[in-house]
């Protein structure tokens, strides 16, 4: 029985490598669902591909666009968030790859309906945190880590372990590598003077612009400090960010023994997305072999907190706990669009959301509702910090 796949953001840099995997093995998937957010001529191409029953898109504008490119198609076309959630809860396997807060709604319907979820949408675990994981555990979701360093310690584990599950199998320390982005030798003096079409020039892998963006504020590795707290049950203090700019090892599992379990591959998303797919199995990825020889050397150093103040706030936010991460979070979105529409420096990206996190109370989480407002609450300090500036 061929399994059934709903690609939330399936235009997106994840989406594409998504189905780059799937149409090497026609005999396993079916895709359900694709969703886009405005690129309907990108969705419009897939459809046709791949004949999923539900295209979903972000609005009544794009949904009429998309049905006329469909016209002489049996694909059921939809629009707005409740498509979104819809669309997650009827296939077996979802694929959570839009971008930032926008994914947190249809993420937590995959969950709560006990879908087998892949995760790359980290905005949604950092915002909802232990709302997200109750959820998996209590409807029997199989969660399965798509960020590549997630991905990586998820395969250095013991096999037996569950995101969620909240067992430590003797582990000391999880070493998140970084690559350290396109700035980490960048004279510190000339920081205010980066542009976008700099920052979003990531040295190893080609990416959303979003992400791109974090990983040169390394607000991305924030994040993700926060998202294997979340996944592999392990406290702040026990998360070690590790420089390492040639991007082979995708990260590490160090053990009470003494041994460390690293993973690694050519910087491809190709292939954690496709073992998460196949999980427990090994599918072929379209990624070529790693040649071990050619790489001349592999390095290591710790990060610079004052180079990268963005990672030292992503801490901050996961000792605070409650919706501080969710602060932050909203917090950087608004921050790195603003920084791409030129409205505010590079510099300035993380005195935004400091001010914001100084501003907004942290609230205790109770329900998505809850998050959603704090949400709110630090989109207009955030937009408010900005009017400012000018
Ligand atoms: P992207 O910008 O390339 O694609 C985003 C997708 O989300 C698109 O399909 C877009 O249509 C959709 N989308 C955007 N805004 C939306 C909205 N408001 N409502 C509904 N859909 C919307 O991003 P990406 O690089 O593919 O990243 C996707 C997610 O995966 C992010 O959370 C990112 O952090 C994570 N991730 C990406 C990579 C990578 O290599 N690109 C690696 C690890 C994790
Ligand atoms: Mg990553």
């Amino acid at each position: 029985m061929k399994q059934t796949i709903t690609i939330l953001g399936s235009t997106g840099s994840i989406g594409v490598s998504t189905l780059d995997v799937i149409a090497r093995h026609p005999e396993r998937y079916q895709v359900q669902a694709l969703t886009a957010h405005t690129r309907v001529v990108e969705l419009a191409q897939q459809c046709r591909q791949f004949q999923p029953r539900y295209a979903v898109v972000g609005s009544a504008h794009a949904a009429a666009q998309l049905k006329l490119l469909l016209v002489d198609m049996d694909v059921r076309v939809l629009f707005g968030e409740t498509a979104l959630c819809d669309v997650a809860r009827e296939a077996d396997v979802v694929m959570a790859a839009i971008v930032g807060a926008a994914g947190l709604a249809p993420t937590l319907a995959a969950a709560q309906a006990g879908k087998k979820v892949l995760l790359a949408n980290k905005e949604a675990l950092v915002m909802s945190g232990q709302l997200f994981m109750d959820a998996v555990a209590q409807n029997g979701a199989t969660l399965l880590p798509i960020d590549s360093e997630h991905n990586a310690i998820f395969q250095c584990l013991p096999h037996d372990f569950k995101p969620g599950s909240g067992q430590r199998q003797g582990i000391s320390k999880i070493l998140l590598t970084a690559s350290g982005g396109p700035f980490l030798r960048r004279e510190l003096s000339t920081m205010h003077t980066i542009t976008p079409q700099q920052a979003i020039a990531h040295p190893n892998w080609v990416m959303g612009k979003k992400i791109s963006v974090d990983s040169a504020t390394m607000m991305n590795k924030g994040l993700e400090v926060i998202e294997a707290h979340w996944l592999f049950a392990t406290a702040a203090d026990d998360i070690e960010v590790v420089i390492h700019p040639q991007s082979v090892i995708h990260s590490m599992v160090s053990y009470i023994d003494g041994s460390v379990l690293a993973q690694l591959g050519n910087p491809d998303m190709r292939t954690p997305i496709a073992y998460g797919l196949a999980w427990p199995e090994r599918i072929a990825s379209g990624v070529a072999q790693l040649d071990i020889t050619k790489i001349a050397q592999l390095q290591f150093e710790a990060p610079d907190f004052k180079r990268f103040p963005c990672l030292a706030l992503a801490f901050e936010a996961l000792r605070a706990g409650g919706t501080a991460p969710a602060i932050m979070n909203a917090a950087n979105e608004v921050a790195v669009q603003a920084f791409l529409e030129e409205r505010i420096g590079f510099v300035q990206i993380a005195e935004l959301i400091t001010s914001v996190m100084n501003q907004v109370a942290n609230r205790k989480v109770e329900d998505l509702q809850g998050i959603m407002q704090q949400d709110a609450l630090a989109r207009a300090a955030a937009q408010q910090y900005i009017s400012q500036q000018v």
